[in-house]
């Protein structure tokens, strides 16, 4: 069993972390929030006072963070002239599953090829279920050699594995797919709107749909609608999900993509923006909707 070192325990890390700690491994873990470090210490597992704390003696270190700058933070920023990198021994393999810019993960990575550290971004799908479940997707991307070392440790987190191609490459396939879940989710919302102002019971629609041509991953396990589906975010206050902020930077990732490609993606765009007039508008009881699960994109569609 393994030493790992994991950073981020939020709605994603957290369970994942778990699911370490339940296939045997000894994972020391790290967050910026008590009430998080205290969840897994519940658990069985051991946490540390700070990310360096976490990362003595590991064999793995993953992390789990919001976005790019939390990254670079906890990787690169220095203290006593070291960055985290420096800290982590020269044969621990360096998994990043954060969503963030193809090109910050490279950056990051070439840091800790120069230090002759190893490291892969593996960015995931599945939402918090698929973290709870250990059912997530991961999207590798760096040497095959290494993926082939940290698979294991992957395979306790998820069901299926993909080394997209070299170090950056799980991102892009990231940024790919999230711009698909928010075309998906808002067409869904916009869908089910329409059939409730038209007299249908959302339920009965979903079922409806979920067996015809417009089936598709928010029907079949996010109904975006209150009360359609047991267990999902659209029916507890769309709380406890994926944060519409972090959808925003995900599309933002997105056209960052297409712009420096110079690919036109207008169904993208359009998501993002719906997502940001969401935000803006505001939904159940909050003035900014940033916080609230994607799903409530529901809400923009009013009734
Ligand atoms: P979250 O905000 O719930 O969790 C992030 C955690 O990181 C928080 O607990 C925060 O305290 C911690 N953190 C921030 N800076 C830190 C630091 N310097 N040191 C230690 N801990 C620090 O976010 P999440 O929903 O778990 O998402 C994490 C990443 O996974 C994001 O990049 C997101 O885009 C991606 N993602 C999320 C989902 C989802 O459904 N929530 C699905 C797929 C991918």
């Amino acid at each position: 069993m393994a030493r790992i070192g994991f950073i981020g325990l939020g709605n994603m890390g957290g369970p994942m972390a778990l699911n370490l700690v339940k296939a045997g491994h000894d994972v020391v873990a790290f967050d910026l929030v008590e009430a998080a470090l205290a969840k897994l210490r519940e658990a069985g597992a051991k946490t540390a006072a700070s990310a360096r704390e976490a990362v003595v003696d590991a064999d793995f270190v993953v992390s789990m963070l919001p976005a790019g700058r939390h990254v670079e933070g906890v990787y690169l920023s220095q203290e006593n002239n070291a960055c985290l990198l420096d800290e982590i021994a020269a044969d621990t393999v360096i998994i990043d599953c954060s969503t963030i810019a193809a090109e910050t993960a490279r950056k990051v990575a070439a840091a800790a090829s120069e230090r002759g550290r190893k490291m892969l971004d593996a960015p995931v799908s599945g939402g918090v279920g698929g973290a709870e479940a250990g059912t997530l997707t991961f999207m590798v991307g760096g040497d095959a050699s290494v993926v082939d070392e940290a698979r294991p440790i992957l395979q306790a987190m998820g069901k299926n594995i993909f080394h997209a191609g070299a170090s950056g490459a799980g991102q892009v396939a990231k940024m790919c797919n999230n711009m698909l879940l928010a075309v998906l989710m808002s067409g869904t919302a916009e869908a089910i709107a329409l059939g409730v102002a038209n007299g249908l019971d959302p339920a009965v629609l979903s079922d409806i749909m979920k067996q015809s041509s417009g089936g598709n991953w928010a029907l079949n396990v996010y109904n975006p609608y209150p009360g359609v589906m047991e267990g999902v975010p659209a029916s507890r206050g769309y709380t406890g999900g994926f944060q519409v902020d972090l959808m925003i930077k995900d599309l933002t990732l997105a056209m960052d993509g297409a712009a420096a490609a110079g690919q036109p993606t207008p169904m993208g765009a359009l998501a993002r923006s719906l997502y940001v007039l969401h935000k803006n508008n505001g939904a159940e009881g909050h003035e900014d909707a940033g916080s609230l699960d994607f799903s409530s994109i529901q809400k923009f569609y009013g009734k």
